[in-house]
């Protein structure tokens, strides 16, 4: 994404002025709802009488939310409403599901709140290869609290395993493990895949970010790497991305 940021709802107007002019229109104006002269629903309500900007996605940010507010939102073509702070991960889900749906009528689809936005989030079946205890319930506890299921591996050799017994939606693979590390067992999975046409995504999981460990992972046919300890924020962009 390419943001600009400005300080009102009067240099916001001002800025897609501009952009429109440049033909370089903004797709998403997130607005703070509270602001000095002009506030977000008076500046959202000003976009909205503009046809130029018909396409351009809004979405609310408001550290109150007030009854009604939906409503409102819905009437002035806000298609998206979230109360600060908010997570960074519902953020990106709530601009990904406001920039997916169609704009042309206000409230023609359901207003996209913190609330959509989890209630929205698919239930993974996730396969954890990590051989450190510790590890492993720290990941347990991260992944279940966002309602997935998980299977643990020990090593990459159960890792192997379980995946030719059943069908996972991603792999979170430690690199070094006993028996097969996760170099390997990515290896040998993208082997067996190869006959399956299937293609599970696998991110890594490493204690120390060494140089060249992307390199390796992706050469190993990995999809992406989590360093550890592993950072909720992380995690959830890869989980959304899956
Ligand atoms: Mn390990």
């Amino acid at each position: 994404m390419k943001p600009c940021c400005v300080d009102s709802g009067k240099a916001a107007l001002a800025a897609l002025a501009r952009a429109h002019k440049d033909a370089t229109p903004f797709g998403l104006v997130v607005l703070d709802s509270q602001m000095p002269e002009m506030d977000g629903f008076e500046t959202a309500e000003v976009i909205r009488q503009h046809a130029e900007y018909a396409a351009t996605r809004i979405v609310m940010l408001t550290s109150s939310g007030n009854k009604g507010d939906g409503a409102r939102c819905e009437k002035l073509g806000i298609q998206g409403y979230l109360v600060k702070p908010a997570k960074s991960s519902e953020l990106f889900s709530a601009i990904c599901t406001v920039m997916g749906t169609k704009s042309e009528k206000p409230g023609s689809t359901p207003l996209v709140t913190r609330h959509s936005v989890r209630e929205g989030r698919k239930s993974l079946k996730i396969l954890v290869a990590e051989d450190n205890s510790v590890n492993q319930r720290l990941i347990l506890r991260l992944l279940e609290k966002l309602g997935h299921s998980v299977v643990l591996a020990n090593n990459g050799r159960e890792a192997v395993d379980m995946l030719n017994q059943g069908v996972f939606d991603v792999v979170l693979m430690d690199l070094q493990m006993p028996e097969l590390g996760g170099l390997e067992a990515t290896v040998v999975i993208r082997e067996h895949e190869k006959r399956t046409g299937i293609h599970v995504p696998i991110y890594a999981l490493t204690a120390h970010a060494m140089k060249g460990d992307r390199e390796r992972c992706l050469e190993a046919g990995m999809d992406g790497y989590l360093s550890k300890p592993i950072r909720s924020q992380e995690l959830y962009k890869v989980l959304d991305a899956v």
